[in-house]
This record gives structure tokens, C-alpha cells and sequence, in this order.
């Protein structure tokens, strides 16, 4: 699988993990083949409801509205199309990428030379158990969804997702959360197709958690997960709804184009308020601009580029590194080659 991730240059600049390294070197060489976009295309038709699409400007499909085209952009409907689709890719060892909301990606100016999936209507839905007090939740469904049902049948324990503007496999793959709260602790089991387009059941159990992350990573796609919820009181329930909107609008800069965190919080420190101890907020490059309201978001003023983006990165992880001795680590997820940045 050619999962996002950053160049081995990125990598190093960043201090990213060593897996994360070999994934992006991987998409590089995938990418080398020159595959037959377009034949490719015709191929995958017959098997899909929605029509794959050429050149897909991936800046409409990230919250940062930034960049180039994806060379080639499924949308998958159900199941089984998740399984034919990717069992064709890793056969022929074609790049290939899942896509969410894209609320936690920096796509390259380039675009991305390989196949881009999201999940489509028929994997968007969810439904309650009240009497099992769960939800099962498909991938492509939005967190605002399930939020809005358990607060509805009122149980608790999605509450914190109020306000995090992704789907449920994104949010699963990478344990979202708060200071307080990961959704680690609410997955009962999670259905994920593996790259070869079979078919399996994890338990929460089985799975590994971390900071923003899980041993899912990389490991397929998620077309489902099931959250064990506890009953709750309607009352406490829309509190604490209402309580993480209100400290999102008051803390987040949402009217801007923006990818939540850009940098994970080391152990104890709030790099936002670091950033912002180093006299950085408000600091632009080209028209990507740490933002004045969170030091731990950079907003597109305009019209930002990648480029305008990992330039401002590289800056921050550099002033920090120097000036407090601490090496920054991308939140964000990279897609596409930048190789040359
Ligand atoms: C205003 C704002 C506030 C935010 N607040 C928070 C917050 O409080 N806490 C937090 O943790 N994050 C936060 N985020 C970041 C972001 O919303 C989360 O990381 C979210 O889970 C990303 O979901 P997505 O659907 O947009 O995924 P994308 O950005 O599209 O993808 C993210 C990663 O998930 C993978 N992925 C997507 N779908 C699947 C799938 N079905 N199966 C397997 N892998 C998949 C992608 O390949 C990629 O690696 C915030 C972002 C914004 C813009």
C-alpha cells in the first residue's frame, strides 16, 4: 500500500519514524512505472457505480484547499467494490491512497501520481443498537453523524469528537482525539480490507494504540467500525457536545481553510503555546500563515501552496529545535511526492 506519508527528505527533517520513511520511499518507486491511467480507468468502470474520474484537483478534496491533481480518483460504494478495487492495485503494484475528508493532509503542489479512493454514499452510513448501546459505523461516515446519534439515543463516549471534521476510518486509523479523550476507547471492533481484498474482523483489543496513530495504519482499509457507548444523561450528554464546540470556536481558527494540529504535542508541552513563546504566530510565508488565534495551526490566507506550507514547517521545527531542543512531529499526513521540497 502507498499510504501517505512524507519523502525520505521530509522524514528527516521532521524526525518521522523509520515505517513511515520505507512507505514513502515505496510510493516513489510505484510511481516510476508510468502506469496507463487512462486504461486503467476503463478497466475499473465495470466493477464501480461511480465512474472513475482523470486528473481530480485534490485541493477540492482537502480542507487546506491544496493541491495538484490525483491521477486517477475512485469513489467506492460498497464493500465489495473496496475489495475488488484494491485487490487489482496490489496485484499490479499500483500506487494507491484512501482519502477522507482530507481534513489532515497536505497534498503536493503536484498532485499525486497514483490512485486516490474515497469512500462513497453506500459507505457512509450507521446505525444505533440501543440495546446494546452501540453504533456501527461505516468508513466513509462523517464523526458529526455518529455524534449527533448516540447523543440522540443518548449514550455517551463519542461526545469529544464534536467539532473533528472527519470520517470514521480516518478517525479510527489515526485514534483522534483531545488532551483528554482518543477514540481508542470507545472501538469495540473495527472490519478493514486488506491491500490483497480480503476481508477481516479486528477487536480493539488486538490493535495497537498510540498518539494519533495505530497498528492499523497501513494495514488496508477501514469500511466499518463498531463503538461500545455507555448510557447516559441527555443533559451531560449535550453539555459536553455544546462544551467542545464552544472551546473549538473559541480556540480554532475555523474560518479559515486550515488541517486542525499540524505538529503531534511532545510529552507535557503544548507546542502551540510554544510556537506562539517564539514569537512565531502570525508568521507567513507566501500565503501560509501560522494562525493568530492557535500557534499549532497554519490557515491558508489565500491562495497557499505546499511549497508555502513545508517552507513554514520547515522554519517552526527549525526555531523550535534550536531555541528549546525539541524535534517536532507532523500531525499532518503528506500525499504525493516531495521529493523536491
Ligand atoms: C478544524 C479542525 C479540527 C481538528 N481537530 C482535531 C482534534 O481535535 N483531534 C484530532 O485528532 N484531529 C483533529 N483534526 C484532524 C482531522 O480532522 C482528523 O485527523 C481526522 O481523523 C481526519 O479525517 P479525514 O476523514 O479528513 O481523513 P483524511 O485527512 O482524508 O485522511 C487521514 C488519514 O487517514 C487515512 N484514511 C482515511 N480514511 C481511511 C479509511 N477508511 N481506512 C483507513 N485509512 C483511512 C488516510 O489515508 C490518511 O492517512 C482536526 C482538523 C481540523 C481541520
Amino acid at each position: 500500500m502507498a499510504d501517505v506519508a512524507p519523502s525520505p527528505e521530509i522524514t528527516a527533517a521532521f524526525g518521522v519514524d523509520a515505517p513511515v520513511a520505507a512507505a514513502a520511499a515505496a510510493d516513489d518507486v510505484a510511481s516510476a512505472e508510468h502506469p496507463d491511467w487512462d486504461a486503467l480507468a476503463s478497466e475499473l468502470a465495470p466493477l464501480l457505480h461511480w465512474q472513475p474520474r482523470r486528473d481530480v484537483p485534490l485541493a477540492k478534496h482537502t480542507t487546506w484547499h491544496i493541491g495538484g491533481p490525483a491521477a486517477l480518483f475512485v469513489t467506492l460504494d460498497s464493500t465489495a467494490e473496496v475489495q475488488a478495487v484494491l485487490r487489482l492495485l496490489t496485484e499490479r503494484g499500483l500506487p494507491w491512497t484512501v482519502l477522507g475528508r482530507g481534513s489532515n493532509i497536505l497534498a503536493a503542489d503536484a498532485g499525486y501520481d497514483g490512485v486516490v479512493l474515497t469512500l462513497g454514499p453506500g459507505l457512509r452510513g450507521s446505525r444505533v443498537d440501543a440495546q446494546a448501546h452501540t453504533i456501527t459505523a461505516c468508513g466513509g461516515c462523517l464523526l458529526v453523524r455518529i455524534v449527533q446519534q448516540a447523543q440522540a439515543a443518548r449514550l455517551a463516549g463519542l461526545e469529544f469528537q464534536a467539532g473533528i471534521p472527519g470520517t470514521v476510518g480516518a478517525a479510527v486509523v489515526g485514534n483522534v482525539g483531545t488532551a483528554q479523550d482518543w477514540i481508542s476507547g470507545a472501538v469495540d471492533s473495527v472490519i478493514l480490507v486488506r491491500p490483497d481484498g480480503s476481508l477481516t474482523t479486528v477487536r480493539a483489543a488486538q490493535i495497537d494504540w498510540g498518539y494519533r496513530s495505530s497498528s492499523l495504519r497501513g494495514a488496508g482499509i477501514i469500511v466499518e467500525a463498531r463503538f461500545q457507548l455507555q448510557p447516559g444523561d441527555a443533559a451531560t450528554l449535550a453539555a459536553r457536545i455544546q462544551g467542545s464546540l464552544v472551546r473549538r470556536r473559541g480556540t480554532q481558527p475555523l474560518t479559515q481553510p486550515n488541517a486542525g494540529s499540524v505538529f503531534k504535542n511532545p510529552p507535557g508541552v503544548s507546542v502551540g503555546r510554544m510556537i506562539e513563546e517564539l514569537g512565531m504566530k502570525g508568521m507567513r510565508i507566501g500565503d501560509a500563515m501560522v494562525s493568530d488565534v492557535h500557534a499549532n495551526f497554519i490557515v491558508n490566507a489565500g491562495n497557499a501552496t505546499a511549497h508555502d506550507v513545508v517552507a513554514l514547517i520547515r522554519q517552526i521545527t527549525e526555531r523550535v529545535s534550536t531555541q528549546r531542543g525539541i524535534t517536532l512531529e507532523p500531525e499532518i499526513r503528506f500525499l504525493g511526492s516531495f521529493a523536491s521540497y
